[in-house]
């Protein structure tokens, strides 16, 4: 579920995309001269109450992390799990949970497992109950003697109170995405919206609001962590609107209610379009028979029917369709979708966000989206996307020049010009004709087991880890592990996670991380140890072959375990520092930085083996070529990506004033002209740009954290052991992990780096050689 103001403290953990999904293509406006004073009357009129959620909380909790990787629901096999699993049992000494724990309690450290509910019924009850608690301790904390009040009885009783109901919230969330049972599944689901509700209820409680400021007034001594978590806690609340006059604050929840409104008719809208259009066989020569033979596109009269709201038919067509008018018809069919109605809303969102910001004492939403952000304020996040778009002007007009020659020659037009419905085609033909690598052809050296454990290792040396399995107590399906992870030098414990690899009828079919338990201290001093969960979908072993991944899946292995190692090596006192609590900009960071390991032969070579004979690794020359062919297209498509956040960031940087007055078209096909290929006549690309709700104000992170990535993962490349490096891994669980959000993140990263940041190491990822 999207929301104006996703960051809430308490949400159902929805699932961020790792990967940023990018919808392909604009000339169409819609003006309004209404002034401010009217939209208000606009929208405060005949609203519906729905849920809301407002303020800009930190999360508590988070959301996974996911890969946006369609996999077929196969009914899992618990085969693959057997040997590990067998290997574990049958050790004479092989540890169990309760020594684990034991070995915990002695350096005052708990390790629990989560107490997942077993059935429907106890979902609902255990709701219901914790819910009541949790009001209970909130009504006790805003009601207390405020002479009597403390640091405990206030921000800590606040902090404790939301993150049992955060923890609460993360266990069946995982249920709803995991569990066999379809009512199970949807009773958490049912559950988890009453939560979430509760959740956006709590931004608006004037008594809590008015309890925490009356104590924070009194200027106690606090230490650091103390005094960061009252200032966070405050500003959501004044984020949410709650330090405004009780009559301006009202205005603000029903402006809010209406850009709820209109946020929800936008994604209604894309999601509703539909773009039909036929061809015949001939005009369609060269698209794959997965997309002719696909249900539904044989038309009775012998055409082929491609549908230009769904976006792998479209892909197929611009991809590999020889015949450039078709091209051109599906591209702009794709960049008319949900116009006619979209356009007229997407305007009044912008000048609704832009009057709030404007209420709440922000310059723009841009500067309200990014306060909780690395970025900060709007104009780091433009200056960002601006340096990179210089940054990348060689490479973009060399891959053009590339692509327009490849066009040239094809199309025998010497003076050929790359259109909007060229890029994709050209791209595909190059990589076909001067990159060829067998993509497929490498599963072979990455059988499940051998990757997994050859990933462990890698973490395990890099952050001085020791990984062991250990027999589950409970777990929600068969197959699943469970798995400790304790300090390779103290032995102590560091954390929990189960592993879910295979796919599943009713399991979540992309690839993500939920958070369980989250670290912290508790009211005795000692630390609750963090729980993670990977839901995966990898192809299951069959009769005669391993699960064997492709090289992609390999990646995403090492990027979301990263967020378990993110999760696990977090060390705040307090839970909403650790791991999720870091600005979303950053979150990505981390992980992103773990998929250069698999871009690394050294890397490879501890784990990567044919499974048919292990002698036989992976030849460095096709790990170059993969390389280069990656580099090959990546200024057009990283200038792709600076567009949409550019048009995104344009318009969330207009002022009350020109919101109402601005063409939101003409805006953004501008920035995509200059920053990108040209959009193709008579489009607006922007009126099917789904991350405008969700995303708006922080479509630039995606980069943001990339870039920060490659910044960071240039460390391990200059080390004397490279990403094996054990010294430069101890740093960055120190630093990074450790730290979390206790201080801020560009602090932590430039202690990581040991200098200032820099978008030099992404350039040069990109291909760009100095
Ligand atoms: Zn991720």
């Amino acid at each position: 579920m999207k929301s104006t103001v996703p960051a809430t403290r308490v949400t159902w953990p929805t699932r961020s995309r790792c990967s940023s999904v990018v919808r392909v293509p604009c000339s169409h406006s819609w003006r309004t001269s209404a002034s401010s004073s009217e939209a208000d009357v606009r929208f405060t009129l005949n609203l519906p109450p729905p849920a809301l959620p407002t303020g800009g909380w930190r999360f508590l909790f988070h959301p996974s992390e996911a890969f946006s990787m369609k996999h077929p629901l196969i009914l899992c096999s618990a085969l693959v799990v057997s040997t590990l699993v067998a290997t574990v049992l049958s050790a004479a000494a092989a540890p169990t949970l309760a020594d684990f724990q034991a070995q915990a309690a002695r350096s005052k450290l708990r390790l629990e497992l989560p107490d997942y509910p077993r059935t429907a019924d106890e979902i609902s009850n255990r709701t219901t109950a914790a819910l009541a608690e949790a009001d209970a301790a909130l009504l006790g904390l805003a009601s207390q003697d405020a002479g009597k009040a403390s640091f405990a009885s206030t921000f800590g009783a606040f902090e404790e109170i939301t993150g049992r109901v955060s923890t609460w919230a993360n266990h069946i969330g995982t249920l709803a995405e995991s569990h066999p049972d379809k009512r199970l599944r949807d009773t958490a689901r049912d559950a988890g919206q009453r939560i979430e509700a509760w959740g956006i209820a709590l931004e608006y409680r004037e008594d809590l609001y008015r309890a925490l400021q009356r104590w924070a007034d009194t200027k106690p001594a606090l230490d650091a962590q103390q005094q960061r978590l009252v200032d966070f806690t405050l500003r959501d609340f004044r984020r949410a609107g709650l330090a405004l006059p009780p009559a301006e604050r009202q205005q603000v929840e029903l402006l809010r209610k209406s850009l709820s409104e209109l946020e929800r008719q936008f994604d209604v809208n894309i999601n509703e379009a539909r773009a039909p259009l036929d061809f015949t066989a001939e005009e369609l020569a060269g698209v794959p028979a997965t997309l002719l033979n696909s249900p539904g596109v044989k038309q009775p009269d012998g055409r082929y029917r491609v549908m230009a709201n769904i976006t792998w038919h479209v892909a197929a067509v611009q991809d590999n369709a020889d015949n450039a008018e078709v091209r051109r018809r599906v591209t702009v069919a794709r960049g008319q979708l949900a116009r006619e109605k979209n356009i007229p809303v997407l305007a009044k969102l912008v000048a609704l966000r832009a009057e709030i910001a404007r209420r709440l004492g922000y310059a723009t939403w841009a500067d309200f989206r990014t306060e909780t952000r690395m970025t900060g304020s709007a104009a780091v996040a433009l200056k960002f996307e601006e340096d990179l778009v210089k940054g990348l002007q060689p490479k973009f007009v060399e891959e053009v020049e590339t692509l327009r020659q490849l066009k040239a020659a094809h199309t025998g037009q010497a003076d050929a010009r790359i259109e909007a419905w060229d890029t994709a085609y050209y791209t595909n033909k190059l990589r076909k004709e001067k990159y060829a690598v067998d993509t497929e052809a490498l599963r072979v050296f990455f059988a499940y087991e051998p990757t997994l454990r050859g990933m462990f290792a890698i973490y395990e040396k890099v952050f001085a880890l020791k990984f062991t399995q250990i027999e589950p107590p409970y777990v929600w399906a068969p197959g699943v592990q469970l798995w400790i992870a304790a300090d390779a030098g103290s032995g102590e414990p560091i954390g929990a996670f189960y592993l879910d690899m295979f796919p599943r009828e009713g399991k979540y079919n992309h690839f993500a991380h939920f958070r369980q338990n989250l670290g912290r201290t508790l009211p005795d001093g000692g630390y609750q140890l963090p729980v993670s969960v990977l839901l995966c979908n990898f192809s299951p072993p069959t009769a005669d072959k391993p699960s064997l991944l492709s090289h992609d899946n390999v990646k995403t292995l090492f990027h979301e375990f990263g967020h378990v190692m993110h999760n696990l090596l977090g060390r705040a006192r307090y839970s909403s520092f650790n791991y999720a609590g870091v600005p979303k900009d950053f979150i990505e960071a981390p992980s992103q930085m773990l998929e250069n390991w698999v871009w690394n032969k050294a890397v490879l070579d501890t784990f990567a083996a044919d499974y048919r004979d292990p002698s036989k690794k992976i030849p460095a020359e096709t790990i170059e070529a993969m390389i280069r062919a990656r580099e090959a297209t990546e200024g057009v498509a990283y200038r792709r990506q600076l567009s949409l956040g550019l048009m995104d960031l344009g318009l969330h940087t207009l002022s009350p004033g020109d919101a109402w007055t601005t063409d939101v078209v003409e805006l953004t096909n501008a920035v995509g002209a200059r920053v990108s290929i040209p959009p193709a006549a008579d489009t607006a690309f922007v009126a099917y740009f789904g991350h405008l709700t969700g995303y708006d104000g922080g479509y630039y992170g995606y980069l943001w954290s990339k870039v920060m990535a490659a910044d960071m993962a240039s460390v391990f490349e200059a080390a004397p052991n490279g990403y094996l490096d054990e010294k430069i891994g101890r740093r960055l669980r120190d630093e990074v992990y450790a730290a979390g959000h206790t201080r801020d993140v560009a602090e932590s990263v430039e202690k990581f780096l040991g200098r200032p940041r820099s978008q030099k190491a992404f350039l040069q990822y990109v291909g760009i050689k100095e």
